[in-house]
C-alpha cells in the first residue's frame, strides 16, 4: 500500500476489486478524462473468489486502474467474504479520506445481498465521517481532519431510485474494457465451473450493458450510472460542478 499522500478528487471504495469498474467505471473513466484524480480502495483482495487466484485479480486490477486512468489503487488486505464495519476498518479507511482528501467519495449502497458489500457501504459512511473528527485525527497522529464534501452510493444488485444519473455513453467502450481486464471473472475456468457464481448469472458483461442501457434512457442517454444521495443534491455539489466541467466528450477513448 502506497504511504504517499497522492491527492484526489474522488475515490471509490469497494469490497472487491472490480466492483469499482463495474459499478462506476463510466464516471470514474469520464472524470479522469476531464483531468480529474480519482482513486479506488478495494477493502478486500477478492480471495474467497472462485475464479482465478489472488495474483491474478492484482495483475487484473493493476491493468483494470491503468485503463481507467486511476492515479491510485489501493487494497485494505482485509478478509473476503467476512467483511465487517469494525473500529479498526472505517478508522484506517478514515485515515486514508484525511491523507488522499478526496472531495467525493463513492461507495456502496447500504442494502445488497452481498454482506461485503453492506460491510463496505457501512465502513465507508462511517470513515466519511470519522475522517472530519478533529480529537481523532490528532489521536491517529495523521493529516489533519478533513470530511469529502459528499458520500454517494454506487448501484451493485439491489436497484434504488437514483439522486442523479451520469452518462457514461461516450465512455462506456473504456467501461467495459476496465471489465474485461478482470479475465478471470467473467468466463467459467473449467468443466465443473457451471458459470452460476454470480448472483443473477454468468455474463456479468451483459448485465452491466443492460443496467448502464435501462439508466440511460431515463435521461436520454444510451449509458448511464446511477447513483444515489442521502439527502438533496445542492445545486453547487462537487461532484455535478467535476461532471459539468467534464463533457461526455469522449476524448481519447480509443
Ligand atoms: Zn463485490
Amino acid at each position: 500500500m502506497s504511504e504517499e499522500r497522492i491527492p484526489l478528487d474522488v475515490l471509490a471504495i469497494a469490497a472487491h476489486p472490480d466492483d469499482a469498474e463495474i459499478s462506476a467505471g463510466g464516471t470514474i473513466a469520464r472524470l479522469v478524462e476531464g483531468g480529474y484524480r480519482v482513486g479506488v480502495l478495494d477493502l478486500t483482495r477478492g480471495e474467497m473468489g472462485t475464479r482465478g487466484t489472488q495474483e491474478d485479480r492484482e495483475e487484473e486490477a493493476q491493468r483494470a486502474s491503468e485503463l481507467l486512468g486511476l492515479r491510485l489503487r489501493l487494497n485494505l488486505g482485509l478478509p473476503d467474504g467476512r467483511l465487517e464495519a469494525t473500529v479498526e476498518a472505517r478508522e484506517r479507511v478514515a485515515a486514508l479520506l484525511r491523507a488522499h482528501t478526496p472531495r467525493v467519495v463513492l461507495a456502496h449502497h447500504s442494502v445488497d445481498p452481498h454482506p461485503d458489500h453492506c460491510a463496505a457501504a457501512r465502513i465507508a459512511q462511517e470513515a466519511w465521517y470519522l475522517s472530519g473528527l478533529r480529537r481523532l485525527a490528532e489521536l491517529a497522529g495523521g493529516p489533519p481532519a478533513r470530511r469529502p464534501a459528499r458520500l454517494y452510493r454506487f448501484l451493485s444488485h439491489t436497484a434504488f431510485e437514483p439522486s442523479l444519473v451520469v452518462d457514461v455513453s461516450a465512455v462506456f467502450s473504456r467501461k467495459l474494457r476496465a471489465i474485461q481486464a478482470y479475465a478471470t471473472q467473467l468466463s467459467p475456468q473449467d468443466a465443473s465451473d457451471t458459470g452460476r457464481h454470480f448472483l443473477f448469472g454468468a455474463d456479468l458483461e451483459q448485465r452491466v450493458i443492460t443496467k448502464n442501457r435501462y439508466h440511460g434512457e431515463s435521461i436520454g442517454a444510451e449509458y448511464g450510472e446511477p447513483f444515489l444521495s442521502e439527502g438533496p443534491v445542492s445545486a453547487d455539489c462537487p461532484l455535478l460542478a467535476m461532471l459539468a466541467a467534464a463533457p461526455p466528450t469522449g476524448a481519447g477513448t480509443e
